[in-house]
């Protein structure tokens, strides 16, 4: 195959409810901005990241595939994994783009050229993303946990039905909540009413956003650990590498993290100090699928188990856990389900297996015209 186009996009599909809210972000769609690669003998291939919808900055990722990334793909061969490491490398070592940016803006879109470039392959070969990966050749079942019905906007009660109906009608073998209340006790107070209402068995897991400092975070453990919470998440400011070793050091509740982490240098950085439990990469905020392996295939060496934040809000991530031997739990949020030809499933607590060739990421017809801006 040979790339002779790059076409971008701005999607922004409605969360659940119409908006919801975590203890640093309240939002109403979710922004996908993205590209579709196009090749000569008229292959498509899609990718994008994953935004809170803001259009002014979608529009600057966007920008940065057309004008700087887009014209040092197109005449380029794609023709197997090989040539999709050595575009990735082109992208991200071409010095005016590395010079401003190893992250942010730039990375996100070298995330959604990378996504596309991998469906692409993937297409080719005539099989779904997981199975040319071959990181593991018969993957066990994939555990879904349901991180949709915890939002922090919600009342205790609200969470509460929400966590017991996605586990005893939605077969949820795991839930997350939201906390970062102003008011330490009130977080702690839905702790123990999710707890309570789904039961001991019941995977349940914490998510902070990074609020808490590191003070709020040990007075929470103890706590925490009585309730038998599975993992708390990005319990600290993203980039505090000390703070997160500290707590690993004193806490009984492992820390999981990486969904704000733009390279395999940064997990590199908080596997190194043990300051991670749980090993959280987002193809969608990585530089897409090459560098998510690279993360995913470190942590599995240091012992880490991978449990993928899912900014895609689709299969993206189903495919590169299935593929992945670190991986044994995925989050479920649906958001932009709907958006694709193939859409995620879940079926009696378990991620149903893509079969379709590709990524996963090709649009159902009108979608992009439905929620594109
Ligand atoms: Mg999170």
């Amino acid at each position: 195959m040979k790339i002779a186009r790059v076409e971008t996009f701005i999607l922004h599909v409605p969360v659940t409810g119409g908006n919801i809210a975590d203890s640093m972000h309240a939002i109403s769609h979710w922004g996908m901005p993205g590209a579709v690669v196009h090749t000569e003998d008229g292959r498509s291939g899609y990718g994008f990241a994953g935004t809170h919808a803001h259009l002014p900055t979608d529009r600057l990722i966007t920008g940065f595939i057309a004008e700087t990334a887009a014209p040092l793909l197109i005449g380029q061969s794609l023709d197997g994994t090989a040539d999709v490491e050595r575009l990735w490398s082109t992208v991200y070592h071409f010095p005016p783009a590395q010079w401003v940016g190893r992250s942010g803006i730039t990375h996100l879109g070298l995330a959604a050229l990378d996504i596309a470039l991998w469906d692409l392959i993937a297409k080719d070969a005539g099989v779904p993303l997981w199975r040319l990966l071959e990181r593991r050749t018969d993957p066990p079942p994939l555990e879904a946990y349901d991180t949709d019905g915890g939002w922090l906007h919600l009342s205790e009660a609200q969470i509460v039905a929400n966590c017991r109906r996605a586990v005893e009608e939605r077969g949820f073998h795991g839930v997350k909540i939201k906390v970062g209340k102003p008011d330490l006790a009130e977080d702690l107070r839905r702790v123990a009413a999710v707890r309570r209402a789904v039961g001991p068995e019941v995977k349940f897991m914490v998510d902070a956003n990074g609020k808490w400092d590191l003070g709020t975070a040990l007075a929470a453990d103890p706590f925490l650990a009585e309730h038998d919470v599975f993992w708390v998440e990005e319990p600290l400011w993203y980039d505090d590498l000390e703070a997160h070793r500290r707590l690993a050091e004193a806490a009984r509740v492992p820390i999981a993290l990486g969904e704000q982490l733009y390279s395999e240098y940064d997990f590199r950085n908080f596997i190194g100090a043990g300051a991670v439990g749980f090993v959280q990469p987002d193809v969608t905020r990585l530089g897409g699928i090459s560098e998510w392996l690279r993360v995913a295939d470190r942590a599995h060496e240091a012992g880490l188990p991978v449990a993928a934040h899912a900014g895609d809000m689709a299969q993206i991530h189903v495919q590169t856990c299935l593929a992945h031997p670190a991986c044994a739990i995925l989050e479920h949020i649906p958001w932009t389900r709907d958006c694709f030809e193939e859409p995620m499933t879940v079926r009696d607590g378990v991620f149903v297996r893509p079969e379709a060739p590709g990524a996963g990421t090709t649009f159902r017809p009108g979608i992009l015209e439905r929620y594109g801006r």
